[in-house]
């Protein structure tokens, strides 16, 4: 899972470079294929429920799921990443946000906050506590911030599949939920929706979930595994 960890971690690193205004989310989507291909990977998004790339690009008030294609970035938008990778038959999954050229302050507090509700939650990942504490702690910096947390969708346990069980919601109850154990592995995913609001609409293409307000949203993931020393982020650069 550490090999396909580090091939989701390039794939971001690669995307991230190439994100500047023209640039179209087929185009990101092209340059995540060529990392697979280079490091023998395969792709646990191409095909799933017929999704028809190996990216998820969603842009501004797009929250998950957004399908790549002729769509161009402009100075000022925020994308959303969401991509993974099996390598010798085990899964990573993970997602950043990040803005196109100079974003507003109120898109760069969103982005920030996202990240700061994924590292809440990855501190909880150590053998004792419960998905719940995982899941509180997105609620949690999202609340304080004033944030919104997109109802009904979340994080996964990840392993010989890209979604198994146990669930992990963007909110919980502290002390609730399946017990962590050393070896227990989750995708962990909050998603924040800067107008306050918890409510989405997918849209008819049958994936792409938007903010029905218009709203900025972000989302971030990583693939964290509950060590004798604690978490380890997977999905990380080797
Ligand atoms: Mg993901
Ligand atoms: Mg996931």
């Amino acid at each position: 899972m550490r090999q396909a960890g580090r091939v989701v971690a390039e794939m971001h690193a690669v995307i991230r470079e190439a994100l500047v205004p023209g640039v179209t989310t087929a185009d990101l989507d092209l340059l995540a294929r060529g990392v697979l291909d280079r490091r023998g990977a395969t792709s646990n998004f191409l095909g799933y429920g017929g999704f028809p790339a190996v990216i998820c690009a969603s842009v501004n008030n797009e929250v998950i799921h957004g399908i790549p294609g002729s769509r161009m970035l402009n100075e000022g938008d925020i994308v959303g990443i969401d991509c993974g990778a099996i390598v010798d038959g085990w899964h990573g999954d993970a997602a950043f946000t990040a803005g196109v050229g100079t974003i507003s302050v109120e898109a760069r507090r969103l982005i920030e906050t996202t990240e700061e509700a994924l590292a809440a939650a990855i501190a909880e990942m150590r053998a004792g506590r419960r998905v719940g504490d995982v899941s509180h702690a997105i609620e949690r910096i999202a609340d304080a911030a004033g944030y919104g947390l997109a109802d009904g969708y979340g994080g996964h346990g990840i392993g010989r599949a890209m979604h198994e069980s146990p669930d992990v919601p963007c909110r919980g109850e502290p002390g609730k939920g399946p017990l962590l154990d050393v070896g227990v592995v989750l995708a962990i995913e909050p998603m924040l929706i800067g107008g306050g609001q918890d409510d989405t609409v997918e849209l008819d293409d049958g994936w792409t979930v938007i903010t029905p307000d218009g709203s900025l949203a972000a989302h971030c993931e990583h693939t964290v595994a509950v060590t004798e020393g604690g978490p380890e982020v997977l999905t990380r650069p080797g």
